[in-house]
């Protein structure tokens, strides 16, 4: 419309205000001619007709140029008096006016002019103008309506895309794994998903837009799907909204389930909040926590959680209590281990650990430390007069018989005992003590119970200073190997040596085996120093007659490890001897542990023609059950059965029986710590066949071999 107007008025308004001026122009020139003409009239009469040269003057206007028009001049009868001016170009514009003379009209003057110059500029106008209502109608309209239609084609893009991102969190929302639920800062429900409302009970239809937060905690409260104090949980998710500031919450639901809270406030208000089913990750937490606090076996608190309680227990110590730690080893659980198989060991584990929680009070706290360890905390009673009472219980109680899988099985404890705040206020030196304790009630016979005392420190010093020294001589090679000769009875001669080692200690002087051999067992050392023996018998046995045997001690520890047999075979190639020159001898110990591995050992070494040997025989407890599971070569008769055959009828039936046994085995039967003639003479009497001690010789330096392997027959009485 605007175009239109501007494009319509401008030139209409213009042409029209021209013409009217034209016209105007027009009808005063017209008026001004008449009057003119009037007054000529008036002055020279009727004959004004003919007088048409003045007539042309007095219309005549110079300053109009060529633009004056055309003037006629009618007389009364209408009869052109006068016409003057050029040709006229239509349209054109016509004005009169009388001419009065007297109060008469005697004529009148007409005048002409072309408006052909008026309408092209009302043209231009009208040109110029319709190129404005373009411009008007682009810049009022198009310019703006195409505006709209980009704006508008923006916003279709906008909504499409806002259409799919809407779809794509919904498929978000409803797959999430949390629950989603936000509130705006009236407390009322925006938005949540089907999740939300699966962890918490809830109908989605009571999840519409606008439900206020309060009517969901009742309905949740209502339902039991809150914690146990559902008016306390809806206090407390009130005062956390009131806080405005972000939290993390674990809520434990009446249903077991535990969901976490993430609640997060929203700029502006109102806050979103993600809540996530953690039941199973917080069983999983648990079952990790209590599998890292607990023995798997027996389901006691293992070491690291004693560790903690006796901390935790400690703190009240301070304010004047007492407490004591009891340390406990089973006796011979490694022989039931070994002889009933780890099943077994394993059962009786499990009963010992529900025997000890019978021994104790709930407050008590019992932990196995592993393997066949177990430790107790012992609180809130008077020490160390309690620890006493109750490491005595322990005692009685694991020496009666347990039932292990079926196998009826019998073993028994030593017990170490710390006591706090005496001995110490610090837990690991507590539980040190206690160990060391322990250690002194099993050196004190088995079955017992041990109170820490100063003195054991330093003793546990000793003997790591002991072990130190060890390994240094092991590396440097401060030991040798004594000697000391087996004398046939039949043939009266040297059938062979043992090989004893000996320390020759820096400071100690010569140290005996019984000092180190424990040591090196528990440390592990007898693997490398019984390697080194094992090569330096076989060395020295090449040096001796070829008849001459060398007998070699084997610790058990020796026979953890399928090594000892290719270490023997090198032994024997490196020194070059006869494989059955060596004679290897083991004790009931060794074939008690993990029998049979030590049993698939014992006859490869037998099979590579190497002799086997029982030391020691009778001191364990069934010497002769070992005899039938392996056939060894020799019996060496235990030193305590030789030193009482004076005044032991068993000891001689004892030795009587054994080499009747032997004989009819074809073992040979070596009577070992002869030291009279006596001894001798009864070892002769009851069919042994080889005797070995000092009456014969001490054990010597290798060097003494030669002197002994010609001297020693004559120092035999029978032989005299
Ligand atoms: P064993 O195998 O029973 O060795 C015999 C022990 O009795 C030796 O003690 C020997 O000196 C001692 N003995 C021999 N005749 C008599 C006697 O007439 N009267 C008395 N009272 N004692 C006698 P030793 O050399 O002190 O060795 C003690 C133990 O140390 C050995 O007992 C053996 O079990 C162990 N042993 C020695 N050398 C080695 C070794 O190289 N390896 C291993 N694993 N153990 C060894
Ligand atoms: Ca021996
Ligand atoms: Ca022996």
């Amino acid at each position: 419309m605007a175009a239109i107007a501007a494009a319509v008025t401008a030139p209409a308004v213009f042409g029209l205000i021209s013409l009217y001026y034209e016209a105007n122009a027009l009808q005063v020139r017209a008026l001004s001619d008449s009057a003119s003409v009037s007054k000529y009239i008036f002055r020279h009469g009727k004959m004004w007709r003919f007088h048409r040269v003045r007539l042309a003057e007095l219309v005549e206007h110079p300053e109009l140029d060529n633009d004056a028009g055309q003037v006629r001049i009618f007389d009364q009868t209408d009869t052109l008096v006068l016409e003057q001016g050029p040709t006229l170009v239509i349209p054109t514009l016509i004005r009169t006016a009388p001419i009065i003379v007297d109060g008469t009209i005697v004529g009148r003057v007409e005048i002409e002019r072309s408006v052909e110059a008026l309408l092209n500029k009302t043209l231009m106008i009208g040109i110029v103008s319709t190129l404005l209502a373009f411009f008007i109608l682009f810049a009022f309209r198009k310019l703006p309506l195409s505006l709209l239609d980009r704006t508008l084609a923006t916003l279709v893009q906008r909504e499409e895309e806002l259409e799919t991102q809407n779809f794509r969190f919904e498929a978000a929302l409803a797959n999430m794994p949390q629950g989603l639920c936000m509130f705006d800062s009236e407390k009322r429900l925006l938005v949540s998903n089907a999740r939300y409302a699966e962890i918490y009970g809830l109908d989605p239809k009571q999840l519409n837009v606008g439900t206020p937060l309060r009517s969901i905690l009742d309905w949740r409260v209502a339902s039991g799907n809150c914690p146990n104090d559902g008016q306390q949980y809806i206090n407390q998710c009130l005062a956390g909204i009131a806080r405005s500031a972000a939290y993390v919450a674990v809520n434990e639901l009446q249903n077991g389930k535990f969901i976490e809270v993430l609640h997060q406030p929203m700029a502006g208000g109102g806050w979103v909040g993600i809540h996530n089913d953690v039941t199973q990750q917080k069983h999983s937490e648990e079952k990790i926590s209590h599998m890292a606090h607990h023995d798997a076996l027996t389901d006691l608190p293992n070491r690291v959680l004693l560790r903690e309680r006796l901390d935790h227990h400690l703190s009240s110590v301070q304010r004047g209590a007492s407490l004591a730690v009891l340390c406990l080893d089973l006796d011979h659980f490694k022989q039931v281990n070994d002889t009933l198989g780890h099943p077994v060991g394993d059962a009786l584990l499990r009963v010992v650990g529900e025997r000890l929680l019978d021994c104790v009070r709930d407050t008590d706290v019992v932990a196995r430390l592993g393997g066949d360890e177990f430790a107790i905390i012992q609180t809130g009673v008077e020490q160390p007069t309690s620890a006493s009472v109750l490491a005595q219980r322990l005692v009685e109680a694991l020496a009666r018989p347990f039932d292990a899988d079926g196998h009826e099985v019998v073993i028994g404890t030593s017990v170490g005992i710390s006591v706090a705040p005496i001995d110490s206020m610090d837990a690991d030196i507590l539980l040190r003590n206690a160990d060391m304790a322990l250690y002194r009630a099993k050196e004190a016979g088995r079955n017992g119970y041990s109170f820490f005392e100063v003195g054991m420190d330093a003793k546990m010093h000793q003997r790591r200073a002991l072990e130190l020294d060890l390994r240094k001589a092991i590396e440097v090679g401060g030991f040798e190997l004594f000697y000391q000769p087996l004398v046939n009875l039949e043939r009266n001669e040297i059938s062979g040596f043992e090989a004893l080692l000996r320390w020759n200690h820096p400071t100690l002087g010569m140290v005996l085996p019984a000092t180190f051999i424990q040591l090196a067992e528990e440390t592990g050392l007898i693997v490398p120093l019984g390697e080194w023996v094992m090569r330096q018998a076989c060395a020295e046995a090449a040096k001796w007659p070829d008849h001459i045997k060398v007998a070699v001690n084997l610790s058990p520890v020796q026979f953890r490890n399928k090594s000892l047999v290719s270490m023997a075979t090198s032994a024997i190639a490196n020194a070059g001897i006869a494989a059955n020159r060596l004679e290897l001898e083991i004790t009931e110990t060794t074939m008690l542990q993990n029998s049979e591995q030590t049993l698939a050992i014992l006859h490869m070494l037998r099979d590579m023609g190497i002799r086997i040997s029982m030391d020691d025989f009778g001191t364990g407890y069934s010497s002769l059950s070992y005899i039938r599971s392996f056939p060894f070569d020799k019996i060496k008769i235990d030193q305590s059965f030789v030193r009482d055959l004076d005044k032991s009828v068993e000891a001689i039936a004892i030795v009587q029986a054994v080499s009747g046994l032997a004989r009819r085995l074809g073992m040979t039967t070596t009577a070992e710590g002869v030291e009279t003639n006596d001894q001798l003479e009864q070892i002769r009497a009851q069919g042994c066949t080889e005797v070995q001690g000092y009456l014969f010789s001490k054990p010597q330096p290798a060097s003494e071999v030669p002197r002994l392997l010609s001297s020693l027959w004559k120092k035999c009485p029978a032989a005299a």
